[in-house]
């Protein structure tokens, strides 16, 4: 620890944001209309050194679980609801810190918005960076949400063959968006929620992580029997010179 922390204050290692800034103005996730909906970051100031509270600067904020960059607890997806520590309060601590193996889809996602990841392309992937350890925008059109994301069996093959702790994305959501269309609908939720993982959403900077060796530290906020919670999160990676 003590050398984790001199290589901080040295510059060994950065620390790098990879969360986006809450405002109203944040893209929500949309479901088709007849399910319900998530309330949007919303706020309201409360004082500013006036009036309303001569000394002090404050607001009130209103959002849903899953609003700006998030975490995903197991209990959100109903294939995750009867596991044990299934909720952000009694998910075990240890788990919101983790190393990060982060692979580019963006040059794919740039000519398709709705590309999908597979298999074969995280074998390649690891031909070149090695085997998986075990351990923003919304583009709507009349058809919904094109947003990418993996394809359901590179996420059963994440979780059964890779054992990962979760799968993040820069994405509005773990899933692509239309992951509805897939079998099972929302298969990267629905197989890591349902083997206890979790999924992180809205990420940001991830250009800037190599693609393994960093290390993730993301807690969400202990909201009791939460599905999911807003969070900072942030990744510690060694300085490239
Ligand atoms: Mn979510």
């Amino acid at each position: 620890l003590a050398a984790l922390a001199g290589a901080l204050r040295g510059g060994q290692i950065q620390v790098i944001d990879l969360t986006q800034t809450l405002t109203p103005e944040f893209p929500q996730i949309a479901l088709p209309p007849e399910f319900g909906q998530c309330w949007p970051f919303r706020i309201e100031e409360v004082s500013r050194y006036d009036e309303r509270g001569p000394g002090w600067y404050w607001n009130n904020f209103s959002c849903g679980e899953h609003t700006g960059t998030h975490f995903d607890a197991p209990i959100h997806w109903i294939s995750g609801r009867d596991l044990p520590n299934n909720s952000v309060d009694t998910i075990p601590v240890g788990h919101f810190v983790a190393p990060a193996v982060v692979i580019d889809c963006s040059a794919q996602a740039t000519a398709d918005p709705d590309h999908l990841l597979t298999v074969d392309a995280v074998l390649e992937w690891e031909t070149t960076h090695g085997r998986i350890a075990a351990v923003a925008y919304q583009n709507f059109d009349e058809t919904g949400q094109h947003t990418p994301g993996p394809d359901a069996e590179v996420a059963r093959f994440l979780v059964e063959q890779r054992d990962v702790l979760g799968f993040g994305s820069e994405a509005i959501g773990t899933d692509a968006g239309q992951g509805y269309h897939l079998r099972p609908p929302y298969p990267c939720h629905y197989y890591m929620h349902g083997a206890g993982r979790y999924g992180l959403q809205c990420l940001s900077n991830l250009d800037k992580l190599p693609p393994t060796g960093a290390l993730l530290i993301c807690p969400p906020l202990k909201i009791e029997k939460g599905s999911g919670s807003p969070l900072r999160v942030l990744a510690l990676v060694a300085a490239s010179s």
